[in-house]
């Protein structure tokens, strides 16, 4: 595994559903079952229109950086203890 992280902050951009007005799910990534409601996700017709959201959760990258991991190798774990706030 080489640490490269070709991800940005832009990664982790948060963007508003144009048409449910709820915050877009990082995309390709799981919801977590007690937030899946107030995100909108590959459910909604909106989801993947602009603006597109990115793939990492908020916060995410600069763990990614502290644990010297890829993104693409992390998965579950990462993505439930987030977007609470
Ligand atoms: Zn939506």
């Amino acid at each position: 595994m080489t640490a490269t992280f070709p991800c940005t902050s832009d990664c982790e951009a948060t963007q508003i559903c144009e048409r449910c007005r709820r915050r877009k799910a990082p995309r390709g990534r799981s919801v977590a079952p007690e937030m899946a409601g107030g995100l909108c996700d590959t459910d909604c017709p909106g989801y993947r229109e602009e603006p597109r959201p990115g793939h990492l959760w908020p916060g995410e990258l600069a763990r990614l950086h502290a644990h010297g991991i890829s993104p693409m190798d992390s998965t579950e774990d990462v993505a439930e203890e987030t977007v609470t706030s």
